[in-house]
C-alpha cells in the first residue's frame, strides 16, 4: 500500500508517524527516541547534523546551530519583532526579503533548514519501515498565514515529499484524542502550548465531521519564554551567569521538566565558567512564579475564541491539552480555571498532534474512513471597492475549503482594466486592512457600469488563497495564488480584531458616509448623461427642480453631514423620476 506519513513539524520537537494495521504508530529514530529536536547544526565541512546530536551542539557551536526555525518560516525581515532575533545564530533580516539564517558563512532559508529536519524524519521512517516514503501530511499552527503555510509545504517538497495536506495542529490533536467518537454535536476546546506557539481552537463535531468554530492564539508564546524568564530570574537573584548561557539554559530546561512531577530540584553546573560551579535549589513554586505571567497570557485568547464561537465554557464537552508545556501542573490549574472544568489529559501532550497527523494521513491513503476535517479562516478576506471600502468576500471564521464570489462593475466610462486589491482584515475601510496582493484584469472598453468582472476567492484545503478575476463578456481571466502574502503574525491578528472593535463606530460612520458619497457621485453623473440624451423632452420647470436638487447634493458632498447627504440624495432621486421615465421611454422607442 502507498503509505502516507503524518508529521508534526514543531518549533522545538518534530515527530513522524504512519498507520500500521489500523493504528497510528510514531516512528522512533535509531536511538529509540520519537521526539526529534527541531535543530540543525553545521559542521566545519558544512555538512549538517540534525536532531538530538545537533541539539548537543548548541553548547559547542552556538552560532552554527539552528533551533526554533519555525519562528522564522514564511516571514520577512521587517516582520521580526523585538526578541525574535534573540537566538545564538545570526539572522539576515532585510526589509521586504525573506528572513535567512547565516550558518557556515552561507545564507539558508528557513525552508531549507526545515527541509533538513524533514529529511531526517523521512530517512528514520524509511529505515524503520524498510521501504521508501514519499507522501506526507504536515501540521502547522492554526494561525499560520498563507506565506507560512506555503513555506512549510515548500520545505516538505525540498525534503522529497509530496505534501498531500497541510493540517492545523489543534484539528489533528482532536483526532488523536479520539474525539471523533463523541456523541451528537459535541464541542471541544484544544489548548496547545508548545515550545514557541500557543493555539486555542474550538471544534464542533457534527455527524462525524470536525468543524472548527473558532481559532485564536499567539505564534510567539510558549515554553521558550518560560526558559528565558527562568534564566533571567536566576541572574536577577544575584547568581553570576556565565558568558555562554547555552549550557545553563539546558540545565534549567531539564529542571523545568522535572518540576512538573517533583516539588524541588537541585541544579548543578560544574565549572560552567572554566573554574566556578553553580549550585542552587529550585522549587516548583519559584518556577510557577516566573511562569505564571506567561501562561496567564493564554487566558485572553481562550476567552476570545469562546466569544468568536458564540459559546461559554459550559457549552464545551471536553477541553484537551496539547504541547509539552501542558505537563506543568500550573498550566493544568490555569486551564481548569479558565474553562471551569478539569482538562482531559489522556493523551501524551507532545505526541497528540503527530498522532492526529498520522490518522489524517491514514484517511488520505484510504486506511481510515469516515472523518473529514474542516478548518476556518482567521480573518476576513475581500477586495477594495469604490470609495476605498472593504468588500468582504470570505468572512472571518468561514469553514475551509471554501469558494465565494461576487460581481463587480466599472466606475468610469470606457474603462479598460480594473485593479483588484486583495485585502485581509476586519476594518470597514480598505486602507485599514492588510494588502495581500494586487493585480490588473483587462477587459473590452464599455460604458461605465456595463463591463462586469466576476471575482472569486477560493481557499484550498491547505489554507492557500487563489483569487480569480474574469471578464464576463470575453471570458478572459486571471488567477493569482496569494502565497507571497503579507505575513500576518497572530499578535497583529489580535490587534486587528481589537482595533476593529475600538473603531467600530467611526468605521461604520465612515462606511455609511462613503456609500452615500458614491451614490451621490453616481447620480450626479447619471443626471448629466440623461440631460445629454433626453434633456429636450423634460420641461423647464422640472429641469430647474432637478438642477436645484443636484446642487443640494453637491453642497452636501462638501460637508461631512451624512444624514444631510442621504436626504439630498433621496430628494434628487425623487426629482429625477420623470427624467428616468423619459430615458426608459427613449430606450423602448429605440428598441422598436
Ligand atoms: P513544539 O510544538 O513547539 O515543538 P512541544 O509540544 O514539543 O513543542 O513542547 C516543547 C516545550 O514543552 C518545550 O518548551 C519544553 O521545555 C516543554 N516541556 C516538555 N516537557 C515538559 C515538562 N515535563 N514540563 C514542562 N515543560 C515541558
Ligand atoms: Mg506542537
Amino acid at each position: 500500500m502507498d503509505h502516507v506519513v503524518g508529521i508534526d513539524l514543531g518549533t522545538t520537537n518534530s515527530l513522524i508517524g504512519v498507520m500500521e494495521a489500523g493504528f497510528p504508530i510514531l516512528i522512533a529514530d535509531a536511538n529509540g527516541a520519537r521526539l526529534t529536536p527541531s535543530v540543525v547544526s553545521f559542521q566545519n565541512d558544512g555538512a549538517p547534523i540534525v536532531g538530538q546530536a545537533a541539539a548537543r551542539m548548541r553548547e559547542v557551536k552556538p552560532s552554527e546551530t539552528i533551533y526554533s526555525i519555525k519562528r522564522f518560516i514564511g516571514l520577512r525581515g521587517d516582520e521580526l519583532r523585538k526578541g525574535d532575533a534573540d537566538v545564538s545564530y545570526t539572522l539576515e533580516r532585510r526589509r521586504g526579503q525573506p528572513v535567512r539564517v547565516l550558518a557556515n558563512n552561507e545564507p539558508h532559508s528557513p525552508e531549507e533548514i526545515s527541509a533538513l529536519i524533514l529529511q531526517k524524519l523521512k530517512s528514520d521512517a524509511e529505515t524503520a519501515l524498510g521501504h521508501a516514503v514519499s507522501r506526507a501530511v504536515i501540521t502547522v499552527p492554526a494561525y499560520f498565514n498563507d506565506a507560512q503555510r506555503s513555506a512549510t509545504k515548500r520545505a516538505g517538497e525540498l525534503a522529497g515529499f509530496r505534501v498531500e495536506r497541510i493540517v492545523n495542529e489543534p484539528t489533528a490533536a482532536a483526532l488523536a484524542y479520539g474525539l471523533d467518537k463523541l456523541e451528537g454535536r459535541s464541542k471541544i476546546a484544544v489548548y496547545d502550548l508548545g515550545g514557541g506557539t500557543f493555539d486555542i481552537s474550538i471544534l464542533e463535531l457534527n455527524g462525524g465531521v470536525f468543524e472548527v468554530l473558532a481559532t485564536n492564539g499567539n505564534t510567539r508564546l510558549g515554553g521558550d519564554d518560560i526558559d528565558r524568564a527562568l534564566l533571567k530570574s536566576i541572574s536577577d537573584t544575584g547568581n553570576r551567569i556565565p558568558e555562554s548561557l547555552v549550557r545553563l539554559s539546558q540545565v534549567l530546561i531539564e529542571a523545568k521538566h522535572r518540576l512538573s512531577t517533583e516539588e524541588k530540584v537541585a541544579i548543578d553546573v560544574p565549572f560552567f565558567d572554566g573554574a566556578k560551579s553553580l549550585h542552587l535549589d529550585l522549587a516548583r513554586e519559584e518556577l510557577e512564579k516566573v511562569a505564571r505571567p506567561i501562561i496567564e497570557q493564554t487566558r485572553a485568547h481562550c476567552l476570545r475564541s469562546l466569544a468568536d464561537a458564540k459559546l461559554t465554557s459550559a457549552d464545551l464537552d471536553e477541553v484537551i491539552l496539547v504541547g509539552g508545556v501542558t505537563r506543568m501542573p500550573l498550566v493544568r490549574r490555569i486551564v481548569a480555571e479558565i474553562f471551569g472544568r478539569e482538562p482531559n489529559t489522556s493523551q501524551n501532550p507532545d505526541e497528540a498532534v503527530a498522532i492526529g497527523a498520522t490518522i489524517q494521513a491514514g484517511i488520505l491513503s484510504g486506511a481510515v474512513r469516515d472523518v473529514v476535517l474542516l478548518d476556518v479562516t482567521p480573518l476576513s478576506l475581500g477586495i477594495e471597492t469604490f470609495g476605498g471600502l472593504m468588500n468582504v468576500i470570505i468572512p472571518r471564521n468561514s469553514t475551509i475549503p471554501i469558494k465565494a464570489g461576487e460581481m463587480f462593475t466599472t466606475a468610469v466610462n470606457q474603462q479598460r482594466s480594473m485593479s483588484i486589491k486583495v485585502l485581509q482584515g476586519e476594518r470597514e475601510m480598505a486602507r485599514d486592512n492588510w494588502p495581500l496582493g494586487q493585480f490588473e484584469i483587462e477587459f473590452e472598453a464599455a460604458p461605465k457600469g456595463v463591463a462586469r468582472v466576476g471575482v472569486q476567492f477560493e481557499i484550498d484545503a491547505n489554507g492557500i488563497l487563489h483569487v480569480l478575476a474574469r471578464d464576463t463578456k470575453t471570458g478572459g481571466e486571471k488567477i493569482v495564488e496569494i502565497d507571497s502574502a503579507v505575513d500576518v503574525s497572530d499578535e497583529a491578528v489580535e490587534a486587528m480584531i481589537s482595533e476593529s472593535l475600538d473603531h467600530a463606530f467611526d468605521d461604520m460612520s465612515e462606511r455609511v458616509w462613503t456609500e452615500a458619497k458614491v451614490k451621490a457621485e453616481e447620480m450626479l453623473n447619471a443626471v448629466e448623461a440623461a440631460f445629454a440624451q433626453v434633456g429636450d423632452s423634460v420641461d423647464a420647470r422640472e429641469k430647474e427642480m432637478i438642477q436645484q436638487a443636484a446642487t443640494r447634493v453637491r453642497e452636501a458632498l462638501g460637508t461631512n453631514d451624512t444624514r444631510g447627504l442621504q436626504a439630498a440624495n433621496a430628494a434628487l432621486d425623487e426629482a429625477t423620476q420623470g427624467l428616468a421615465a423619459a430615458l426608459v421611454e427613449k430606450a423602448m422607442q429605440a428598441a422598436r
